[in-house]
């Protein structure tokens, strides 16, 4: 029989709202890496690949980041009361078309999930591929098919749906479609030693790194452990090898880390992980789109994180009320978030540079709660960073909400993008969260000038 051939896709977003900040399909990756080494044919396509679609027009493109281009949708009915604009993100559907007629046709798809709220991009994206090979076996996996199974069923209905970890998964269904045997040996769940197959992308600026899967943290709202209920770190030198290998392969200027805890036991793993690429050269931009953990940021991490070329910042602090930071695992507390603010400022950073995220909408959180937060970090020079608060099937907050009578088993993941929960869950604080993002845009915007201003009297003093 000859080798079987793959098609792996990653889905269009459908939201209000999407913005790109390195993102990669690493999970989707990880998975084409793994079929291919026991000999998998890949062809792969990320629809939200902005460079590969040529989307790259706006100035913060340069550093690898920036707005997606959006198809504009009919409002799916349970949304029709937002009064905002729906709509489809990533390629076209001439260009996903194209990118179809360039490839054989597949022996089987694999198509991945993300957020469940954007489960219409993955049903349009299916209902393309559906069309244009109906008799391939279409495999769902990801963020959404493991914490929706039934409802990612019967909406997207694939042939066969995979939940949690995709790697040994997709490869025992495979291998017993396509009658393979690899004997006996026992199979890793995963393997995320080595470097991703970025060959597969026809142009690429910057990567996603994951030195790590999962958190060895329990915050109440976070679908981490349900995700990866194992807490996993690479090799230092694994990691180090790819941040390197990339770096001068594909000229790579910009990293982002994507991991949930990326300074998670910081002396064996981070330090030395920076020190290599120190050592071996690297100039580059690295950045971190999810939140650091603030607490273990000591003077030595700083200025390596400065000498590594950090540019992107950003921390968990979710709230001063101690009951939040106890739900939010007790990562830091206010005396732990100033220290580490003195030690950033020390090795280099600007304050005003820092985003510091805040959760927001949380059932039992007070406005006064939210609006002390805010001022913390302005207090602090930093910036705030509001996350609004999003029920997840299976976490502790899930549960609250359900017997709060704000969510059940039968509520549209719909209703859960966190740009309208909050809001729709409870539209008698509809006007309390307008305050708190007002507040915020206000204080990060006074933050801002104030440091802007103080600046400009240290350059009038040195002239
Ligand atoms: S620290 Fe972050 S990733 Fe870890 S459990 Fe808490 S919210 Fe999730």
């Amino acid at each position: 029989m000859k080798t079987p051939r793959l098609l792996l896709v990653n889905p269009w977003i459908a939201d209000f709202a999407a913005f790109d900040l390195w993102a990669k399909p690493v999970g989707l990756l990880s998975i084409a890496k793994y079929l291919m080494k026991f000999g998998y044919k890949i062809d792969f396509i990320d629809l939200t690949d902005r460079l590969g679609w040529e989307e790259s027009t706006d100035a913060k493109s340069r550093d690898g980041r920036g707005h997606f281009r959006k198809t504009i949708l009919p409002k799916p009915e349970v949304l029709s009361h937002i009064p905002r604009r729906y709509g489809l993100y990533g390629a076209t559907r001439e260009q996903f078309d194209s990118a179809l007629d360039s490839i054989e046709k597949p022996d089987a798809i694999l198509l991945t999930s993300h957020m469940t709220y954007w489960y219409p991009g993955v049903k349009m994206t299916a209902d393309v591929l559906r069309k244009r090979f109906p008799e391939t076996p279409l495999i769902l996996g990801g963020i959404y098919a493991t914490l929706l199974p039934e409802h990612a069923q019967k909406t997207i209905l694939p042939d066969h749906l995979i939940t949690g970890y995709g790697e040994k998964n997709s490869l025992t269904l495979l291998d017993s479609l396509f009658g393979i045997s690899h004997g006996e040996l026992p199979l890793p769940e995963f393997d995320d030693s080595g470097e991703l197959p970025w060959s597969l992308y026809h142009k690429l600026k910057s990567v996603a790194v994951l030195t790590s899967r999962g958190c060895p943290n329990r915050c109440s709202y976070c679908a981490t452990r349900l995700l990866n209920p194992r807490f996993s770190q690479r090799k230092p030198d694994d990691v180090i090898f790819e941040i390197v290998d990339t770096y001068y392969r594909y000229d790579i200027r910009d990293f982002a880390f994507y991991d949930d805890a990326l300074f998670t036991n910081r002396d064996r793993h981070i330090i030395p992980i920076f020190k290599g690429v120190i050592e071996h050269g690297v100039r580059a931009r690295f950045h971190t789109p999810n939140g650091l953990f603030a607490r273990e940021i000591n003077p030595e991490l700083a200025e390596l994180m400065k000498a590594v070329g950090f540019e992107t910042i950003r921390l968990s602090l979710e709230s001063v009320a101690p009951e939040i930071q106890h739900a939010s695992s007790n990562k830091v507390d206010n005396a732990a978030f100033i220290k580490t603010m003195n030690v950033l400022e020390n090795a280099g950073f600007r304050r005003d540079r820092i985003e510091v995220y805040l959760i927001a909408g949380l059932s039992e959180q007070t406005l006064e709660q939210a609006l002390d937060s805010v001022r913390f970090v302005a207090d602090q020079g930093a910036i705030s960073r509001l996350a609004f608060f999003t029920p997840i099937p299976g976490t502790a907050e899930w549960e609250k909400a359900r017997r709060k009578g704000l969510v059940s088993d039968e509520t549209d993941p719909l209703l859960t993008n966190n740009s309208i929960f909050p809001s729709y869950s409870e539209p008698e604080r509809a006007e309390e969260f307008k305050r708190l993002v007002q507040f915020t845009n206000e204080t990060n915007e006074q933050t801002c000038r104030q440091t802007h201003d103080q600046s400009e009297e240290i350059d009038d003093g040195s002239n």
